[in-house]
């Protein structure tokens, strides 16, 4: 999907920074509304990236019938399982949980329905500067993206919207973020191909097994798709101690090459993730729901927020920045300390009643619990 071709015309009215899942959405709803759209994307896709790709079935109600990945490869999920101190604790629901993904091919998914849309895609295009809006090159009132790699041209864009993940340099660069790792939780994933007629897996396609580590503020999983599994651990701890938890707990199954890690943001509802015409998405702005680490919730619901702030923008002549601040603190400043609460209430369950967790958590990815904000922006 690299586009070689040198741009000609390098002005866009709107600029994504990572072509992840949430700055991909974002791209196929602008460019589709008639903003020109362009994503810059570091990466060259598909890309891997540290997650369980488990997408909750709220998370998939947010996305438009058209983006909708079952149409790509996956699995239903409709069993979930809690497993404490060798006792087993299932739930099987009657509606679909949600769908279980191997990431870099739904993010190649989602970042190719983008440029279907007419979303023009820049792989290799690593974000170094962002300079504030002036007067660049004749493009007035435009931001300036400058390329790490060299030889790469400017982009000039009227708004950028940073998706650029939980590393991403946008939110630093606009004077939103400070620099560096904010406090955060972390979580290491693997993905271990099994074959499928591997024992293990065989009957267990479509079942979400989790391990509550209350130790580590967290817990670890092992999430089955049709001849993979995808197993790692979660939690307020560094790395090391995670890789510990993660060798305790998957001792003695199928080797693999090794889990990677990832930051799991959740406190970006206590800042401001709008300013002037630049507005930050999904992990970049910290939307990580801070009991399960499920992130594409927010990313898409965050995406969708700011694509309503963009529209907003243009037909106001307003800067797009206060309109989505305005709606960030509505959607998830004033939601965090009850989903604070909430998460505590969850975990502490996990200790107290670990029978009554599995439909918890079921109601938790189906946006039932009474700490969660209904938001069903297609119906
Ligand atoms: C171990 C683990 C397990 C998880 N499991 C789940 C799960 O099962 N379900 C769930 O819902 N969530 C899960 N999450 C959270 C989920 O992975 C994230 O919330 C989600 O990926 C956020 O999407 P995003 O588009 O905001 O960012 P990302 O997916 O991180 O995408 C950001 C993109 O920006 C690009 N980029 C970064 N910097 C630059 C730059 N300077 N210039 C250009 N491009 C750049 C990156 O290459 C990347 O492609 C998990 C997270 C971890 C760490």
């Amino acid at each position: 999907m690299r586009e070689i071709r040198q741009i000609v015309d390098n002005k866009f009215d709107l600029a994504v920074v990572g072509g992840g899942p949430a700055g991909s959405l974002i791209a196929a709803l602008a460019a589709e509304e008639g903003f020109s759209t362009v994503v810059l994307e570091q990466r060259i896709m598909p890309r891997s990236k540290p997650c369980g790709g488990f997408i909750s079935a709220r998370a998939l109600s947010l996305l438009p019938p058209d983006l909708d990945p079952d149409r790509g490869p996956g699995e239903n999920v409709h069993t979930l399982r809690v497993i404490k101190s060798a006792r087993s604790f299932t739930y099987c629901s009657p509606g679909r949980l949600g769908l279980l993904v191997k990431r870099e091919h739904f993010d190649h998914f989602l970042l190719r329905q983008a440029a279907g849309k007419g979303a023009r895609i820049l792989e290799g295009f690593t974000l170094r500067d962002l300079k504030e809006p002036g007067c660049f090159s004749g493009h007035v009132d435009c931001y300036r993206l400058e390329a790490a790699e060299e030889k790469t041209t400017n982009i000039f864009a009227r708004y950028v919207v940073g998706a650029d993940g939980a590393l991403g340099r946008c939110g630093f660069l606009g004077g939103l973020r400070k620099t560096g790792i904010n406090p955060c939780a972390r979580g290491l994933s693997e993905l271990v191909e099994t074959g499928t007629g591997h024992a293990v897996g065989k009957d267990k396609a479509g079942t979400l097994e989790f391990y509550p580590l209350p130790g580590l503020g967290g817990m670890g999983w092992s999430f089955y798709g049709s001849g993979w599994v995808n197993r790692g651990v979660g939690g307020l701890f560094g790395p090391g101690l995670l890789k510990k938890a993660y060798r305790e707990l998957f001792a003695g199954e199928l080797p693999g090459s090794g889990p990677s890690w990832w930051p799991l943001p959740f406190l970006g509802p206590l800042k401001k993730a709008g300013r002037k015409n630049l507005l930050l998405i999904g992990d970049a702005a910290g939307l990580v729901e801070p009991f399960s680490g499920e992130g594409l919730f927010n990313a898409f619901k965050s995406a969708l927020l700011a694509f309503y702030a963009l529209k907003k923008a243009e037909q106001l002549e307003l800067e797009a920045g206060g309109i989505y601040n305005r709606l960030y603190q509505k959607h998830f400043k004033s939601a965090f300390l009850p989903t604070l609460i909430g998460a505590f209430a969850l975990h502490s369950r996990a200790v107290l009643n670990p029978a009554s967790l599995p439909r918890h958590m079921a109601s938790l990815m189906n946006n039932q619990l009474s700490f969660t904000r209904q938001f069903k922006p297609w119906t």
